[in-house]
This record gives structure tokens, sequence and C-alpha cells, in this order.
């Protein structure tokens, strides 16, 4: 029997804002009632995995911890990879905090081996400073992710990839980004699913994270037009997703049931 797994974008894909996405529900019940794997991926480095559970269950959307994966995990399983027991001086929330500590990171403010940036609410002129210093220093800079905005209910608010660009504007040293479209966060994703490249579909509403991260690593992809991105806007991209559906409900079960054994 061929295997599937899916990778889940969250915000645009199961809800938008604080309202769920019609059908999400259901899609999800039946990956479950099916055996199929799947992965919830987001970009959003404020939460940590229980929080984005309670957000979720909120929403009425049943998920447990292990399904959730956020591009703080991956910046601190990556990070803990290239060197052990190091520490870092962050700019961002407790979903990355967290992560990092739960990797055997200490979080210091002075020669630190890495200045690492998420998204946040919390942001001060004095931590951007903080930061540009130690980087001038030596401190190597990692982005959680390069999206240059993030969507709020009243509108889009400066991300990531905004917030780390004052520091690489400074220091005049580029940032590593370990967040979709990054392969270090897409190839870690697969391998928790335990599945191969051809065995992995990445479903999200954002062209240039998870359509761009699953078309390099050769997944299948799904564009759905539940969130901020429209069929023309993504005609401009020069790479396109094996398919483009309204919503996670309206992909054919062919898609992804045809070679299964009935
Ligand atoms: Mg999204």
């Amino acid at each position: 029997m061929e295997r599937v797994g899916f990778l889940l974008d969250m915000d645009g894909v199961l809800y938008r804002g604080n309202e769920v996405i019609p059908g999400a529900e259901g899609f999800l019940r039946e990956l479950r009632e099916r055996s199929i794997p799947y992965l919830f991926l987001t970009n959003n480095s404020q939460r940590t995995q229980r929080d984005v559970v309670h957000k979720l269950a909120k929403l009425g959307i049943p998920a447990r911890e292990e399904e959730v994966f956020t591009c703080a995990m991956a910046t601190a399983r990556f990070l803990a990879h290239q060197q052990p027991g190091g520490t870092a001086y962050v700019i961002g929330e407790s979903g990355l905090v967290n992560a990092l500590h739960g990797e055997g990171f200490t979080i210091a403010d002075d020669e630190v081996d890495y200045v690492v940036v998420g998204e946040g609410r919390t942001l001060t002129f004095e931590m951007v400073e903080k930061g540009t210093r130690l980087v001038d220093k030596g401190a190597r800079l990692i982005a959680t992710n390069m999206d240059t905005t993030c969507p709020t209910e009243a509108g889009i608010r400066p991300g990531c990839g905004a917030i780390v660009s004052m520091i690489e504007r400074a220091t005049q040293r580029g940032a590593f980004s370990v967040g979709k479209p990054s392969p270090v966060m897409m190839r870690a994703a697969r391998t928790q699913l335990g599945l191969r490249t051809d065995e992995t579909i990445m479903v999200g509403d954002t062209m240039y994270t998870d359509i761009l991260g699953g078309v390099q690593m050769g997944y299948r992809t799904v564009l759905v037009l539940s969130g901020h991105t429209t069929r023309s806007a993504a005609d401009l991209f020069a790479f396109r997703p094996d398919l483009i559906c309204e919503s996670l409900a309206e992909i054919p079960r062919e898609f992804f049931l045809t070679e299964r054994a009935a």
C-alpha cells in the first residue's frame, strides 16, 4: 500500500483569525479515520505546542501537542545540532525560549553564540540594539523565519523577517533562516512523520513559504485559496503548486487516495 502524509500549514488553512475555515475539522477527522499521518507546520514562533493545541481547541479543532511542529522547534533542534549546549540571546516569545531551553540551550544576554530572532509583540528598540551589538561582536544571526508580515484580525503587522532585517542592515551580516521554506524545517517535518519525499504532501496558503518549500523538497504541493493568496497572485510566481483548491475540504480524494489499497 502506498503511504501518504500531510504537512499542513495552519493560518489560512485551518483557520483565519479566530474563525475556522469550513471543512477543516472534517478533513482532519477523515485523515485520522484513514490513519493518514499529518503534522501542523507553522512559521509562528510565538506559541509553544501546548499554546497551539489550546488555540485549536478553542476553535473546535482537537489536536495533540505532538501533531504541532513550529519554526521555533525547528530552529532549536537545528541549533542544538550545530552547537550542542550553546548560548543564545533571544528576541522573541515563550514558544522560542521554551524550544531553546528544551534543546539544552542557555538564554543569556552577553557573550552568546547566537542571536535568535522570532516574531512577537514585546519587541523594544533596546532588544534590537542589544542583538545588533552581539552580532557585531561575532554572535551568529539566526531567524526562525523570514516572513515579512504576520496576518492579524486588524491587518498585517511586521513579521520576523522585518524585525531581523534591522539587525542585518545594521551589521551587514545575513541571517540564516530555519522556518518554511527552508529545507531544514521542511525535511525535519517529513522525517518526523516517517515519510519518504514522494509520500509527502504540503498544503498551505502562501506561495513563498509553504509552496516554495514543498516544491524545493520535491513534495507534492497544494495551494489553498482560503488564506491570503488569490489564484491570480499565485500565477505571478515562476513555480506552481501541483494543485490549487478553494480549501482543505476541496482537495479531491483521488489526489491522495488513488493508489492506496482499497
Ligand atoms: Mg498560512
